[in-house]
């Protein structure tokens, strides 16, 4: 509740003069029929390529490389596997020609599965209806990448001080799988930039936190035999459930002791098992057990030692009692995916500059990952800022608010000119 009352406030606070009074009095809708957003055609071009993470996604990459090549820039690719996906980076350089430093603004190209969902559209036909753009990836996170990209030609002619990157990048949703490879880029080609915003979507709210995610894979190895003959077997389902009931007893121990930081939703760290195959009949002793895991902790927490824990008791404890009923006992752990938390330091510019540019103060700290925690970890301290609501991502019938995005532009522009010589020689 507190998200939405203070997500209804804040235009009121950063939007220009000419658009706040409409929005601001639920308006919004028909104030937006009479001016679309000036992002809203990159936006409906980047959505109408379905780049469901399992997808390439080069054809988007491509296209935006091109429209950028038009504008004289010249953009990097750095391909995953197969070289069907890409990340990209360009750079819109200082007035002086300088490439390094600066800000970066950054946003992953894949979307979520729209599979087993009952969408009222296609998801990948953007569709404006009342003051909403609808379709996959339209609030997370095309909204911001399109808005980002239309305001090129603005940065090109705004004589910044210091250069404006773009970073997209793809596989976010499946563990951020895509941004390292461009993270490794930069660093190799001595690419330093000084501050970093990720456009996820935060109802143009900066979060300076959220919690790491650590995935993992677990299967748990036993000896099928007869039901009636159960000392021949080794059940892997129940070693599996005691390894599964340990992660609950660590979650638990996190709940009761913390370390707490009552900024977030749920203010510490959490686990949990998430899916769970095994067995093949139920007259057979299971000889395999798969399941899933997750642990979400506080950023300012070492996820290493969380894992060392179960990976441990599973190795000591476990294993050994498994053994000794079969000597086919194996424990496996496989990491899915991870993303760093992120934890921005309240003094660090690129903090300031976004608190500036919303003229928000207040402290925002979110559950979910983003790409932030990987920049701020390779040394650029990283902000999450971007159009729409959390609350619309990955569902059917996605969306972003029309005025989200034009607060998005206005942002933008703000942030240009903080970027320019005017800026700094007024
Ligand atoms: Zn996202």
């Amino acid at each position: 509740m507190s998200q939405v009352a203070e997500s209804a406030a804040q235009p009121a606070r950063m939007s220009s003069p000419s658009a706040s009074d409409a929005s601001e009095s639920g308006l919004s809708s028909q104030a937006n029929s009479r001016t679309a957003p000036l992002s809203l055609p990159w936006v409906e071009r980047l959505v109408s390529f379905d780049t469901v993470s399992r997808n390439p996604n080069l054809s988007l990459i491509e296209t935006v490389r091109d429209a950028l090549r038009k504008q004289g820039i010249d953009a990097t690719l750095t391909h995953g596997d197969g070289g069907t996906w890409a990340n990209l980076f360009a750079t819109i350089p200082a007035h002086d020609g300088e490439t390094n430093g600066g800000v970066v603004l950054s946003g992953h190209t894949d979307v979520v599965p729209v599979d087993g969902q009952k969408w009222d559209s296609d998801p990948f036909r953007p569709e404006v209806r009342d003051g909403k753009l609808y379709g996959r990836g339209t609030c997370d996170m095309k909204g911001f990448i399109g808005a980002a990209l239309t305001a090129v030609p603005d940065m090109q002619r705004a004589k910044l001080a210091r250069p404006i990157h773009l970073a997209l990048s793809f596989g976010e949703e499946v563990g951020c799988v895509g941004a390292p490879l461009l993270i490794e880029d930069l660093i190799k080609r001595g690419i330093k930039p000084e501050g970093c915003i990720v456009g996820e979507p935060t109802s143009m709210r900066p979060i300076i936190a959220h919690k790491g995610i650590n995935v993992y894979q677990c299967c748990v190895r036993g000896q099928a035999a007869h039901s009636s003959l159960t000392p021949q077997g080794l059940n892997a389902i129940e070693y599996a459930a005691r390894l599964i009931c340990h992660i609950r007893d660590i979650a638990d121990q996190f709940r009761e002791q913390g370390p707490f930081d009552e900024l977030y939703d749920v203010p510490f760290t959490t686990a949990q098992t998430s899916t769970i195959e095994g067995g093949n009949a139920v007259n057979t002793v299971p000889a395999e057990c798969r399941f899933a895991f997750e642990f979400r902790n506080l950023p300012t927490l070492n996820p290493e030692p969380i894992f060392a824990r179960i990976e441990q008791y599973a190795r000591e404890t476990l294993l050994p009692k498994m053994k000794r009923e079969h000597e086919a006992a194996a424990i496996e752990f496989t990491k899915v995916a991870a993303a760093p938390g992120l934890d921005a330091a309240e003094q660090a510019a690129i903090t300031q500059l976004v608190r500036a540019l919303t003229a928000h103060r207040d402290k925002h700290k979110v559950a979910y990952a983003t790409e932030a925690g990987l920049f701020s970890r390779a040394g650029i301290p990283s902000i999450v800022c971007g159009p729409g609501d959390i609350q619309q991502a990955h569902k059917a019938n996605e969306f972003v608010a029309l005025d989200q995005l034009a607060q998005c532009e206005r942002f933008l522009g703000k942030f240009i000119h903080s970027m320019s010589i005017d800026a700094h020689t007024r």
